[in-house]
């Protein structure tokens, strides 16, 4: 494929103020690509050169961008500065640039997707002495042979700023309406999509063997698979009489770990299933030394505990451990333990479609002795007492609550399903769980808070269904200064002048800003609301956030693992029944 043709569809998506067009623009774009380029096509659209877990990235700086844009146009760098300046965008600079001197370009080859492609890579993967020049030249090389509309995206690439704010579910839509016309196969690309984490490997599976090779798909050592997630119920009564017998282990409250193996290479995934190796040494061996399989995926929790005190560390000092730098020395300050909490595939077997109980006997045969990993906590109980107790036994040790287990129920890759049911401690007047939202936009700062381009953010909640990001509260307090500093400068690099074709609001921000933090809040209670979209019905109100405080940035999480519309709705339903127990 040409590149001109990816281009134009980028300039029709930027245009784009609707999900389902932005799905239709893509399903013709797939209809013009071969088998054997799908899969690029869909990293570049992305913005990656590899499914992101690989944590291959072109990052270029935007002062090397520019140089090579001053090379490619015989422009001086003051000239860029100054086109940058004004646009306020490389991509904008490079195509107003590169028009003027369009004769150029005359005699140069059509640019291929292909070609795009391999030239990213390889400024991905050129380092050391040296490598500033070669990575200038690549994209200098690029920019020599493209138009100006193509340059514009090809610039805004490797700085992470393509923006084109297509998600996940609507390229898997897209894929679905490629080969069926409508959105009837997304829930099976979905399924090889949540066992695979690599969109690309799914669309390509899907062009070249078809729908039958993505109904087959299976999981595979070093592909995170896309983790289960929880349900919440109030008490324990209510878990009982909704799972009756079951497992219920500790909540830890550290770091959520995937771990692959396959004889001694040993690979670590976060929750957000961004890869983790390099930080935690010492679990690492702890999996060559502890994990009797030569192929395995388990997860567990990974937090600091005081094997002297045996008491178990604040989440902040885990947390700690998340560094880059340093690695040795924190590791010997606060080694971490992991408790091991399920498997979901070993020497061959496919355990995710396995229920609990036989996941449960596989892990405890799995984990030898040593210190570093050990199982987690758990009883077997249907009597709602005994769930209280271990319930109360595990704050007072100092963790979030626990995690009620389905017996016989398989591990839902990327699902919050009721396998899986967590109850935490909850406060009077308060909800009981704090909520993750989506920062869509931002006021500025009134009265003592002019100072700050900075006042307030506008936050959305994700709706799973629609894969559309709905308003549901406006936070002005539970920022420190420094914290109002801090988004003043985040959220200015992510201005956008309109709002997201995902994003569903009525109330209008000073800004709208693309899809990327999360933040944790806290509030009194879930309200109906006429202003807020989350949940809102033809003749139904919303749902909006009484007295919300931002508490923290939740780095560990993407727009799309914000809390739900749906789990909205069921939290308030669940606030209702505490509220009539307590008249
Ligand atoms: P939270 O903020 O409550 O952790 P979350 O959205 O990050 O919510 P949930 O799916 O709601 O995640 O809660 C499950 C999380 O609890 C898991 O992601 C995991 O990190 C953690 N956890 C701690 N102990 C366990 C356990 N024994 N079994 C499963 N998950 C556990």
């Amino acid at each position: 494929m040409e590149f001109s043709v990816l281009a134009d569809s980028y300039e029709k998506l930027e245009a784009t103020r609707g999900r389902l067009e932005m799905m239709a623009i893509l399903s013709e774009l797939f209809k013009k690509a071969k088998p054997d380029e799908i899969d690029r096509i869909i990293y570049l659209s992305q913005g990656v050169v590899a499914p992101p877990f690989e944590g291959i990235e072109v990052g270029l700086g935007e002062k090397l961008v520019e140089e090579a844009i001053s090379v490619a146009t015989g422009y001086s760098k003051r000239r860029v500065e100054e086109v940058y300046r004004k646009t306020g965008d490389l991509g904008n600079t490079a195509e107003e640039l590169l028009s003027s001197k369009q004769q150029m370009s005359l005699f140069s080859q059509p640019l291929s997707v292909q070609k795009v492609f391999d030239n990213f890579m390889k400024l991905a993967k050129t380092g050391g002495a040296g490598s500033q020049e070669s990575k200038i030249k690549g994209l200098v090389e690029l920019l020599n042979n493209s138009t100006p509309k193509e340059a514009r995206y090809i610039t805004r690439f490797p700085v992470g700023k393509l923006r084109l704010g297509v998600g996940d579910p609507t390229i898997l839509d897209a894929l679905s309406a490629y080969k069926a016309g409508d959105k009837s196969l997304r829930e099976e690309l979905e399924r090889a999509y949540n066992l695979c984490s690599d969109l690309g490997l799914v669309a390509r599976t899907l062009f070249v063997d078809g729908i039958e090779a993505i109904r087959k798909f299976r999981i595979k050592v070093f592909n995170p698979v896309r983790p289960a997630l929880a349900e919440r119920l109030p008490s324990a009564e209510e878990i009982i009489e909704k799972i009756g017998t079951c497992a219920v282990e500790r909540k830890y409250d550290g770091l959520r770990l995937q771990l692959h193996k396959q004889n001694e290479k040993v690979e670590i995934f976060s929750r957000r299933l961004e890869r983790m190796t390099p930080m935690f040494p010492e679990i690492v061996a702890g999996v060559r030394k502890q994990v009797g399989a030569k192929e395995a995926i388990l997860e567990g929790e990974a937090l600091a505990y005081n094997e002297t005190g045996g008491e178990y560390y604040p989440f902040q000092l885990t947390m700690q451990r998340k560094r880059k730098y340093g690695v040795k020395e924190k590791a010997e300050e606060y080694p971490l333990k992991l408790f091991a909490f399920d498997v979901l595939y070993a020497d061959g077997e496919d355990y995710t479609q396995r229920p609990y109980h036989e996941r449960r006997k596989r892990l405890e045969k799995l984990i030898g002795t040593g210190s570093v990993i050990k199982l987690s906590d758990m009883i077997v109980t249907g009597n709602p007492k005994k769930l209280e107790e271990f319930f109360e036994e595990s704050i007072e040790k100092g963790m979030e609550g626990i995690i009620a287990k389905d017996l016989n129920a398989e591990y839902v890759a990327g699902a919050r399903k009721f396998a899986w049911i967590k109850l935490k401690r909850s406060y009077k007047g308060e909800l009981a769980d704090r909520v993750d939202l989506v920062v869509i936009g931002y006021f500025l700062g009134k009265g003592a808070r002019e100072k700050f381009k900075f006042g307030g953010l506008l936050c959305a909640v994700y709706d799973e269904k629609e894969d559309m990001f709905k308003s549901i509260a406006k936070i002005g307090s539970g920022f420190s200064e420094e914290q109002m500093k801090q988004f003043e400068e985040m959220l200015g690099k992510i201005k956008v002048d309109h709002k997201l074709a995902r994003v569903d609001s009525e109330i209008k921000p000073n800004f709208w800003v693309d899809l990327k933090y999360v933040v944790a809040v806290a509030a009194d209670e879930i309200t109906r609301s006429p202003t807020h979209t989350a949940g809102k019905g033809k003749d139904e109100s919303g749902y909006a956030l009484r007295f919300p405080r931002m508490m923290e940035l939740r780095e560990d999480k993407s727009p799309e693992e914000a809390t739900t519309v749906q789990e909205i709705i069921e939290m308030y339903k669940m606030q209702k029944r505490i509220q009539l127990e307590e008249v």
